[in-house]
């Protein structure tokens, strides 16, 4: 019986250690280049109560900033403000960086009014492990919509690592109600930048 149960026990161990090793690592960075979608005359998604996405992008990437920084990260926010920023000065910033990375926080919506919860997105394959920590996080607080490949132009024009966030749906009015609370969108960027530091390791 004690044998059968140190065999168990060593089961769970290499299962456990396959489970987290098979997300793999993008290994060390000292930058992060933090992009809020849209700004200015983009505004981005219209939310079920008529507010728009860029709002809520920007206040996530300026907690995510502070806990980066915290963190020891080299912080560059691709805007700072509610202003306009073409896509290709996005992906250019962190390209120009050495040792960087990059993460897009955006929300969802869709007609569909029952549509709910997070998704990651990246495109190249070294980024896949970023985008999947970042999920792993993220889906604490939502309804895990997983990892996905998108051919997004932040993403694709990125030579760095780079991920993509959709922190949950704004047509969704009980997900809304969540993404309006302060104390929400600080646990997402928590999440969010707990998710970038272990996707190092
Ligand atoms: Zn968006």
């Amino acid at each position: 019986m004690f044998f059968l149960r140190q065999v168990l026990l060593c089961l769970m161990v290499v299962a456990l250690l396959t489970g987290c090793s098979s997300i793999g690592s993008i290994g060390k960075f000292s930058t992060v280049v933090v992009d809020a979608g849209h700004g200015g005359i983009d505004r981005g998604a219209r939310a079920y109560d008529g507010s728009y996405e860029k709002n809520y992008t920007l206040d996530v990437t300026k907690r995510l900033e502070k806990k980066l920084k915290a963190r020891g990260y080299h912080v560059i926010m691709t805007r700072k403000g509610d202003y306009f920023v073409p896509l290709a000065d996005r992906a250019a910033t962190s390209n120009k960086q050495w040792g960087a990375i990059f993460v897009s926080i955006h929300f969802n919506d869709t007609r569909r009014r029952a549509a709910q919860g997070v998704e990651t997105y990246y495109y190249a394959s070294r980024s896949y492990p970023l985008a999947a920590r970042i999920q792993q996080e993220i889906a604490r607080y939502s309804t895990n919509r997983g990892v996905k490949r998108a051919r997004f132009h932040v993403l694709r024009n990125n030579t760095k690592p780079a991920a993509l966030v959709e922190l949950g749906f704004l047509s969704n009015p009980q997900e809304l109600r969540r993404i309006k609370s302060a104390g929400y969108r600080d646990k997402l960027a928590e999440a969010v930048a707990r998710g970038i530091s272990r996707s190092a390791r």
